[in-house]
């Protein structure tokens, strides 16, 4: 099996941005005997095999080191998720009780997302960070943040070959589905040709895709399907069709029986309304909260209408956490929603999404 292609930006200036990312990287991880490696709060797919593959990567390479795979909420990881390999040994914050020498981030740029593993992060020694979401203020002693870089798997693959490691069959099939979530099975903005190639050399490696796609999308409990088919019930179009959402209530969960953490498709769901630009699903979850989902299918950045509300992401997928409730939610996003559609019309199809 060969897995000694080169997978790597193809900026040059990006190329080299990264591996001096990774250069200085190596005095932390090299001195570091404690190392907690954790990805951000409400885990997808990235943040989950990104983080679980970067730990085997780094024991591999450093075996003296004890890796602790760190969950930033005291909750189970969504049950998706628990065919990746490694998944079993994610740890609690609250089960937590050592002091890192090193804190590694992966998937996350703000600190905020660290929710309850935060405090961890402040006690550690080092910080250092491997992200793709755009940020102002990276945190942490050194960073790799490269928003071209359709998920944070791409960078922990070309990490991997930076240090000369193999990857494993197991590091694949972690690493591919961190690649296959977060460009929606590559049919998102950010599906570019650095991503078929490291999911090339993934599945060369031995990542099964199949696998992934049977628990990922071909596995929905009833509830589920029952509660998604109350949110599609209720898709609603704004500003000609434009824009659409739709929601999922407290009491919509507890009629169906549906959990929290399986509504990562929900979105997608609101999204595919022929003709809509951008689409917008919240849930409601514990605490009197809501979390919103937003997309993008042409250039419209719907990272700024997240951030106006107290969240953030990429241009294409953004999303935030509102105190409130859904219809205060609407409420205030919507209208952010249709100021940005009438800024600019040559975004809506335009090929520079620069
Ligand atoms: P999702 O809508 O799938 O939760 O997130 C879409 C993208 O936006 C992901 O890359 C995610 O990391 C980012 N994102 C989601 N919610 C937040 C948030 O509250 N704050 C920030 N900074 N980013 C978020
Ligand atoms: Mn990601």
């Amino acid at each position: 099996m060969s897995c000694c292609d080169r997978i790597m930006p193809r900026d040059e200036e990006e190329r080299l941005a990264q591996e001096r990312g990774f250069e200085s990287f190596l005095p932390f991880l090299a001195d570091a005997t404690e190392i907690a490696i954790c990805a951000h709060t409400s885990p997808d797919g990235d943040a989950l095999g990104s983080q679980l593959a970067l730990a085997e990567l780094v024991a591999r390479r450093w075996p003296a080191a004890h890796v602790t795979t760190l969950l930033a909420d005291n909750q189970a990881a969504p049950h998706i998720y628990s065919f990746l390999p490694g998944f079993d040994g994610l740890v609690r914050p609250e089960d937590y009780t050592a002091t890192p020498d090193l804190f590694v981030a992966v998937d996350l740029s703000d600190t905020h997302r660290l929710n309850e593993a935060q405090a961890i992060c402040e006690r550690s020694r080092h910080a250092i960070v491997i992200d793709h979401h755009p940020t102002q203020h990276p945190f942490g002693d050194q960073a790799v943040v490269r928003p071209e870089a359709a998920a944070a798997g791409v960078i922990v693959a070309e990490f991997a070959q930076f240090l000369g490691v193999d990857i494993t069959s197991t590091m694949a099939q972690n690493l591919l589905c961190a690649i296959i979530t977060d460009t929606g099975r590559f049919q998102y903005q950010n599906s570019n040709g650095e991503a078929f190639k490291v999911a090339s050399l993934l599945v060369d490696c031995g990542a099964n895709p199949s696998e992934i796609s049977l628990n990922v999308y071909q596995s929905f409990g009833l509830a589920f399907l029952h509660l998604k088919s109350l949110v599609l019930g209720r898709i609603t179009t704004f500003e000609r069709g434009r824009i659409a959402y739709s929601y999922a209530t407290q009491s919509d969960f507890a009629r169906t029986g549906a959990n929290l953490d399986e509504c990562d498709g929900l979105i997608d769901v609101v999204r595919s309304v022929e003709g809509s630009e951008v689409a917008l699903f919240l849930k409601a979850v514990p605490g009197g909260k809501v979390r919103g989902n937003l997309r993008s299918k042409g250039c419209w950045d719907v990272s700024q209408v997240a951030k106006a509300v107290g969240g953030g992401g990429h241009r294409a997928a953004a999303g935030f956490t509102w105190e409130g409730d859904i219809d205060e939610a609407l409420v205030a996003v919507l209208p952010l929603l249709r100021t940005m559609l009438s800024e600019d019309p040559a975004k809506t199809k335009g090929d520079d999404c620069s």
